[in-house]
């Protein structure tokens, strides 16, 4: 049985300088809140989109009370400038500013670094190559049966909504099968 908590944990130690940037940026938690079909009991409103995605529900709602799905939302969990449930984070949440992308075409997987986060922007080129590095080998190493169904999750969400454009550096590319 794979250890999500371990990965967490790893992923912290990779970005344990981040959250000195993180304390004055406002710039996350604009986000889906995508879930793991394995985190979804953590959490108690969660919703299923399409039967194929799971996500917090964040969502905004129309005068009918219904859910604005178009528009990405600030997530319930965010106030005072932070996560109110830092340890309760969703994966794909303590693995940002990674983030991974699929490709329809090539049926492809990239992970990537976000350039759009300031914590990476103010890093020097020397400390920006060396933390691609370690997130090369993060993903080497990762737990094979998370990183499934991590993969599977970014394809699906990636089949049924618009790519983000951001600015990013390439950590590794990985064939259909993750
Ligand atoms: S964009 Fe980067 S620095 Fe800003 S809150 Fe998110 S992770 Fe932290
Ligand atoms: S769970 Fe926390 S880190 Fe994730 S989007 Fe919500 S507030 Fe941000």
């Amino acid at each position: 049985m794979r250890d999500i908590l371990q990965e967490k944990q790893k992923l912290n130690r990779i970005f344990q300088d981040i959250s000195n940037s993180c304390k004055n940026c406002n710039q996350c938690c604009f986000t889906y809140g995508w879930l793991l079909p394995s985190e979804i009991e953590n959490y108690d409103s969660v919703v299923d989109i399409n039967d194929c995605v799971y996500c917090l529900d964040s969502f905004e709602k129309n005068s009918q009370g219904e859910r604005i799905l178009e528009k990405i939302p600030r997530c319930k969990y965010y106030g005072k400038n932070e996560c109110q449930i830092h340890k309760m984070k969703p994966f794909d949440c303590v693995l940002y500013p990674v983030k991974v992308l699929y490709n329809t075409k090539s049926k492809s997987f990239l992970a990537v670094l976000s350039l759009d986060c300031p914590y990476i922007e103010s890093l020097s080129i020397t400390r920006r190559k060396a933390l691609l590095k370690k997130l090369e080998q993060y993903f080497d190493k990762m737990d094979f049966n998370l990183r499934q169904e991590y993969f599977e999750m970014v394809k699906q969400w990636a089949l049924i909504t618009e790519p983000k454009n951001f600015r990013y550096s390439i950590i590794k590319e990985f064939n259909s099968n993750g």
